[in-house]
């Protein structure tokens, strides 16, 4: 659909805030993409409903992220719609041991209210820069914890415009992965379960959670996490080091120095910048080592 045409589609809908020509680099971890003809910013879950449903009915292709932390935007950008569930539907609620939350709650605010709560659980994923609804897509995890752990319920909207409700075990969790990513779900909720703890030993566990990560991960400069996900068996980091890539650059895309499973952006790094950098890693330590690192970060853009 031209955009002229696409941009008439929108002007008057009521589904939140409404970007045009929104450049995607302003809502990425790594700093890097190029305009979305229309980004949506929805404030309700039927905002989110009605949004996709009318993308759905027009044939618009739609895109719907989080917090942007896994993601890797082509400079070109991304023709149609994306969805940016976060801010604005972020609502979480404590109930006994349940922390029940709309899908673009930031992971950080709700181990803040889990502390508050005194609830253990939550803190392996207090350090991860992304929304829930990223987060179950992802099965998230560090430091030995994972969302397949604490989640009970998600709620989401499938691919026939139904809102349907899954437990745990209907999630599919996997390394990094769940069945969101399977079948196209779009999250709106989720409940994670949680034990009564100690006020005390949750927020040290927590600060000592921070400070290992402050310490390993260049968190100085924007990035997309670990670029790779971990392949049986070894670490990306080790390869990519053991294979003598550290400090690598391509344009302003480096292999960080700190922790070699990170490509960061030290200045205006673009998409082509980032890609050939994963290109040459994947490259290098498969002639050496015959393992094919397969990225975790999501590349999409036109
Ligand atoms: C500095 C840094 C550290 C990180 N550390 C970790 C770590 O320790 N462990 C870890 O697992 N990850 C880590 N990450 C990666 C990232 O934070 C996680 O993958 C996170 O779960 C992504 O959430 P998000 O909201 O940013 O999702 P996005 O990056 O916006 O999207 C990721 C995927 O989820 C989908 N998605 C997002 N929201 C929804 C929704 N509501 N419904 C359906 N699909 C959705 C998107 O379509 C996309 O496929 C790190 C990233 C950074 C930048």
């Amino acid at each position: 659909m031209d955009k002229v045409k696409l941009f008439k589609l929108f002007e008057n809908q009521n589904f939140g805030d409404i970007l045009f020509d929104e450049l995607m680099k302003n809502h990425t971890s790594f700093k890097i993409g190029g305009p979305v003809d229309v980004m949506i910013i929805p404030k309700t879950e039927e905002d989110i409903i009605e949004s996709v449903k009318f993308c759905r009915d027009n044939h618009i292709k739609h895109f719907v992220m989080g917090n942007g932390t896994n993601l890797l935007v082509k400079d070109s950008g991304i023709r149609g719609v994306v969805i940016k569930i976060g801010n604005g539907f972020d609502k979480i609620d404590v109930i006994d041991n349940k922390v029940i939350c709309q899908g673009g709650a930031l992971l950080s605010v709700i181990a803040k209210n889990s502390l508050r709560h005194s609830l253990t659980g939550f803190e392996f994923a207090s350090g991860i820069p992304g929304t829930i609804g990223g987060a179950v897509t992802m099965n998230a995890g560090a430091y030995g914890g994972e969302m397949k752990d604490i989640v009970t319920k998600v709620k989401a909207l499938d691919k026939d415009n139904n809102v349907v409700e899954f437990s745990n075990k209907d999630m599919n969790f996997r390394y990094r992965g769940s069945r969101v990513a399977d079948e196209g779900l779009i999250v709106l909720g989720v409940e994670v379960e949680l034990n009564r703890g100690e006020y005390s030993l949750i927020e040290e566990k927590m600060k000592d959670l921070t400070f290992k990560r402050n310490s390993k991960q260049p968190l100085e400069f924007p990035s997309g996490g670990s670029t790779f996900k971990r392949p049986v068996g070894f670490y990306a980091g080790k390869l990519i080091d053991d294979s003598g890539l550290r400090g690598l650059r391509f344009g302003d895309a480096k292999v960080s120095e700190k922790h070699c499973g990170f490509v960061i952006n030290v200045g205006n790094a673009t998409f082509e910048d980032v890609f050939t950098l994963i290109k040459t890693i994947q490259k290098i330590v498969n002639d050496k080592f015959d393992v094919m690192l397969e990225p975790e970060i999501k590349i999409i853009g036109d």
